[in-house]
């Protein structure tokens, strides 16, 4: 494509006509770098239409690294016998809920490995209530895999807001040959949807540069997110993490550069087609380039940052992939990191709000 007919396509679907998938795989192949900034830049202009220069801050607790699943890619995978498994204490949620309040980010998000016995999920509905309980109690996201209508349901009713579950890819070839057999995209795709027939607002997501992985399996994952009217998207570039079956995957520099290349892309024309979603600037940006890396999602349309505000000693045995980074950096550190690396960028955070995505208050509304 020439860069004057990808400057067109640019400019349409910024204005509002929807493009088709091979549209939106032309959109993700720049033909060269100006366009590709041009990409960025239009995202970035709209993401400042919709939500101004803030952006939305949760503070992530990693509550539990006990995980039922085998997922090849992931560093908390059962098998996965180099990590010590941990749980924290319900007073240690909540203290830490509590801090993310005090820091005045509005909301966290509680995430863990996947587990859905009744211990576990009564568990997750009393540890609700007991944040509901605080003073000034932050909005929850949960992000705690497959459960029940049921489940979903009770959650919702104990308070919690927002759930995260990534599709991974929304190509069934590709997410087969990255999951073990019982794990199943159709069962992903149905527990979305109860997600969301129990009144969350509905977040989902996919990896980027996974082996095999090309940008017309990344704009079929974009088509994914309209078709499923998703509310909030947190996507990343896939890294390696040594002590599981995908750990030997390509990474050398080339092939992470374009991981992060791919993944910034995504973000933008994401916002360029979804719009009023909330858009996360992940942790795994941050690990490919940790000075930047979180900015450069931002600067590229993405509108929230969750910084951890979990404690210290649980970090390094949640270590999805290898390069975590702020591993021995306590919550109001990254705070202050945070904070600075905003200002830098011309972008603010949004204090003390919830920060709901406007696509859910306008599909709910209809
Ligand atoms: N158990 C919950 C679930 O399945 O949704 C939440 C925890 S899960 C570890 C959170 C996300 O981490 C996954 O959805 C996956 O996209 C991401 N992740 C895991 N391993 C990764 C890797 N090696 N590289 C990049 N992202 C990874």
């Amino acid at each position: 494509m020439t860069a004057e007919r990808y400057y067109d396509l640019l400019k349409s679907t910024a204005d509002g006509i929807a493009p088709d998938v091979t549209e939106i795989e032309a959109l993700l192949s720049p033909p060269d770098a100006e366009c590709e900034q041009k990409l960025f830049d239009t995202a970035l202009a709209l993401k400042r239409e919709i939500f101004g220069n803030l952006v939305n801050l949760r503070g992530l607790i990693e509550f539990s690294n006990i995980c039922t699943c085998d997922c090849l890619y992931c560093g908390i995978r059962k098998s996965n016998t180099h990590i010590r498994r941990y749980r924290m204490s319900d007073d240690e949620i909540v203290y830490c809920a509590k801090l993310a309040a005090d820091f005045g980010y509005g909301a966290v998000v509680l995430q863990s490995g996947e587990r859905s016995d009744r211990e576990f999920t009564d568990r997750v509905t009393r540890l609700l209530g007991k944040i509901a309980q605080l003073p000034a109690p932050p909005a929850v996201t949960l992000s705690c895999g497959e459960q029940s209508l049921e489940v979903f349901k009770e959650w919702v009713a104990a308070g919690a807001k927002r759930y995260l579950l990534r599709i991974e890819s929304a190509t069934e070839e590709i997410f087969r040959r990255i999951h073990p057999e019982v794990t199943t995209f159709a069962n992903r795709k149905a527990a979305l949807l109860r997600i969301r027939e129990a009144g969350f607002q509905t977040g989902t997501g996919v990896m980027i540069g996974l082996p095999g992985q090309t940008l017309h399996h990344l704009a079929r994952d974009i088509e994914f997110f309209r078709e499923m009217d998703i509310d909030m998207i947190g996507m990343g570039p896939f890294l390696p993490q040594k002590d599981t079956p995908m750990g030997n995957a390509p990474d050398d520099k080339e092939t992470v550069a374009r991981r992060f290349s791919w993944a910034l892309r995504m973000i933008a024309v994401t916002r360029l087609v979804l719009k009023d979603v909330n858009i996360a600037s992940t942790t795994a940006l941050q690990t490919i380039d940790p000075e930047n890396g979180r900015e450069r999602g931002l600067l590229a349309g993405a509108n929230v940052i969750m910084p951890n505000v979990g404690d210290i000693s649980y970090r390094k045995d949640y270590q999805l992939y290898n390069g975590k980074p702020s591993l021995d950096e306590n919550g109001s550190q990254i705070r202050e990191k945070l904070l600075a690396s905003l200002r830098k960028i011309g972008e603010e955070p949004r204090w003390d709000v919830s920060g709901d995505p406007p696509h859910f208050t306008r599909r709910t509304k209809a």
